[in-house]
């Protein structure tokens, strides 16, 4: 007997029902988390562009500061400060300071202890505000804003560098807390030089070491700040004990 090319054709197998639901109801997720993304970016595109209006631009020191720490993985030419303004999206809800929800340029200082004019001269506190909402800008920069919204927002400030963590296993409040430690407590600490922390207590020692760990890993620019503040220092030292020793003839 001869087969025809006919009955050499396979039966194709029916998919199940289920299998059928299945995949209809990933791919209606899949295009609805696609759909509600775009029309978030779509929202933080028009509010940034439109609805805000005004703000100063970073001065050049408190560009030095951003570039310091994050290198040139932030456009520091579209950063607005708003200083003495609410944040749009709190409905008049007082807050220290804030970045417009998925915002990559808008920064509103609402508190009077937040407020400066060139935050790279100004107080210890107002700085490391700055620096933490400037993390956030780097967050909204960098990333999709439904990935961050949904998926690396949290409610805490509080983090642990015990163990082996990196920078991007932290959620957002807690990597803008972290940016801001940097600078606080190795960067530019009060009582110590940069990166030394002679005197600090060993608490402090761990954690800073610690933050010089997870920051720099990231952020190799704010290894090369560290690195020239220490060699600044240094010199300063040098030039502090020549002085000191210096006896005149007399
Ligand atoms: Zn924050």
């Amino acid at each position: 007997m001869v087969l025809t090319s006919s009955s050499k054709k396979r039966v194709p197998r029916r998919r199940s029902r289920a299998r059928q639901i299945f995949n209809e109801v990933a791919r209606g997720t899949i295009l609805g988390a696609i759909l509600v993304n775009v029309l978030a970016e779509g929202g933080v595109w028009y509010n940034d562009k439109h609805l805000v209006q005004g703000g100063t631009p970073l001065s050049a020191g408190e560009t030095q500061m951003v570039r310091d720490i994050f290198g040139d993985a932030v456009n520091t030419d579209i950063v607005r400060k708003h200083v003495g303004r609410p944040c749009p999206d709190l409905n008049g809800k007082k807050t220290a300071a804030c970045v417009m929800h998925g915002s990559d340029r808008h920064i509103f200082f609402d508190a009077e202890y937040t407020h400066a004019n060139d935050y790279a001269s100004a107080d210890r506190l107002p700085r490391n505000v700055f620096l933490h909402e400037m993390t956030h800008i780097w967050q909204y920069q960098n990333h999709l804003t439904l990935y961050e919204h949904y998926w690396k927002s949290c409610p805490t400030y509080d983090y642990d560098l015990s163990g082996d963590v990196e920078f991007d296993d932290f959620c957002v409040e807690q990597q803008a807390s972290i940016i801001a430690d940097y600078s606080n407590f190795v960067l530019r600490p009060a009582f110590w030089p940069p990166g030394r922390y002679k005197g600090a207590s060993l608490q402090l020692q761990v954690m800073s070491s610690a933050l010089i760990r997870v920051v720099e890993d990231k952020f190799p620019e704010a290894r090369n700040t560290r690195k020239r503040l220490e060699a600044e220092d240094d010199s300063n030292e040098l030039k502090s004990n020549e002085i000191y020793h210096f006896k005149p003839n007399v």
